[in-house]
């Protein structure tokens, strides 16, 4: 793995010291279910909002590298504020980076340098996987666009500023593509035909994940997100952005299991059975020596994903799927092996390690499963499509035979 340079090894000092004050409220956050508003102003203040946001629209330019260091370190203390931090600096601010006109841009930098954690709205109730099945509509009416439809699973959806919402393009009666429309609230209330309801989750209790419903919501055409290539392929242009996201859920998923990692290894030592601390037992020494290898790996990917930013700024999709699958899994695994190694003061709600292993479980499902991250694996190294519905390989047979 690559040392760090010394900028770098300041970032990430100055963020494991703000970091400590995310700890200290880490538990209050969890069980008030309330967005950590105070330690979000604390983490703009000190500039880790919109670090990967160019000079040019008033942010810093750090790179997407940087803002991993930053994110491991916030998720290790705190996972609610782990995740604050990937969303202000990847995902939807990343594609408006990227694709935005300057007026957009200036909106959407205004919002993250300011504190602002968008919200990135894909997943249907019946299109989660599947996520081109979605229905949503935008339908073209004169200068604008009004959109109708259902998200689930909002991170955010309630306290969040900037939307970006994916939406089949609807255009002289007919259909396009998937594009993005760009949602921005205007203070406390939610924008004019957009309603959001909270959905009670497992952990990362203090992020709100909602239910959003769109009617009658209209949006000026300004504020389309096009991608190059138009509304054909914008999707997968859309998706590319969603490669920083994940690289940004990685660094989450590994920076607690670090968390729990330090605890678990402060707890073997100080704890004592049988007159000897519970270290010297080798079925923990070796659970604790398990958990570092993995910890160890999955940063050695991360790391990997976060640096293979290509020319149109986002990480490489082989090398981000690979790092997610990798830090979700293991994430899973050491939680649950840190908790064992305190007994049952690990089952207690008076401790944090039962908070690590609820917190960690979201990494598998949310921003592309396991399951689908590994099929995306396997068609880049095996270089051929992998449809998933039942006439997909008929098609392409066809296709090869025609
Ligand atoms: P389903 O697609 O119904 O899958 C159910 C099971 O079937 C899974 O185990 C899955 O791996 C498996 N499966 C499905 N298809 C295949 C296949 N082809 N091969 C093998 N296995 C398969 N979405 C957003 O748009 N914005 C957000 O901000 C957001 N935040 C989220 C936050 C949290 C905490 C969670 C839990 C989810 C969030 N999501 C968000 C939604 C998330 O992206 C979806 O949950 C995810 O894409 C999976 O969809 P699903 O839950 O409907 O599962």
């Amino acid at each position: 793995m690559h040392a760090l340079t010394a900028a770098e090894a300041r970032l990430r000092d100055r963020a494991r010291e703000v970091a400590r004050e995310a700890a200290a409220q880490a538990a209050a956050t969890d069980r008030s279910e309330q967005y950590p508003w105070p330690m979000v102003r604390r983490m703009t203040e000190a500039g880790f909002m919109g670090l990967t946001v160019p000079k040019e629209w008033g942010g810093p330019g750090l790179s997407y590298f940087d803002a991993v260091l930053v994110i491991e370190e916030f998720a290790r203390a705190c996972a609610v504020c782990g995740r604050i931090a990937v969303e202000a600096n990847m995902g939807a601010i990343g594609a408006i980076m990227a694709y935005g006109t300057p007026a957009q841009k200036r909106i959407a930098a205004d919002c993250v340098l300011s504190g602002d954690k968008p919200a990135i709205l894909i997943t249907e109730p019946e299109a989660g996987s599947a996520a081109t099945e979605m229905r949503t509509r935008a339908v073209r009416r004169g200068d604008g666009w009004e959109i109708t439809g259902e998200k689930t699973w909002i991170t955010g959806g309630g306290i969040s500023r900037l939307h970006l919402v994916f939406a089949r393009v609807i255009e002289d009666g007919e259909e396009k593509g998937i594009g993005g429309f760009i949602v921005v609230r205007d203070g406390e209330a939610m924008p004019a035909g957009m309603e959001a309801r909270r959905i009670p989750s497992m952990g990362l209790r203090g992020m709100p994940e909602a239910d959003v419903t769109m009617r009658g919501l209209v949006v000026p055409d300004s504020m389309v997100l096009r991608p190059p290539g138009g509304w054909a392929r914008g999707f997968g242009r859309l998706m590319d952005a969603y490669n920083g996201q994940r690289v940004g859920a990685a660094t989450v998923a590994l920076g607690l299991a670090a968390g729990a990692y330090d605890h678990a290894l402060e707890r073997a030592q100080a704890r004592r059975q049988f007159g000897r601390p519970i270290a010297e037992f080798q079925g923990l020494a070796w659970m604790l020596a398990d958990m570092s290898i993995a910890i160890e790996a999955s940063r050695a990917l991360v790391w990997r994903a976060a640096r293979s930013a290509g020319p149109n700024g986002f990480p490489d999709r082989l090398a981000a799927a690979q790092a997610k699958v990798m830090a979700a899994d293991m994430a899973i695994r050491v939680t649950n092996d840190a908790l064992q190694v305190w007994g049952a003061a690990g089952y207690s709600r008076d401790n944090p390690m039962e908070r690590y292993v609820r917190d960690a479980r979201m990494f598998a499902i949310a921003g592309g499963t396991a399951q689908v991250l590994r099929t995306q694996v396997a068609e880049q190294i095996l270089g051929r499509k992998l449809p998933q519905t039942r006439d997909g390989f008929a098609r392409i047979a066809a296709e090869e035979a025609a």
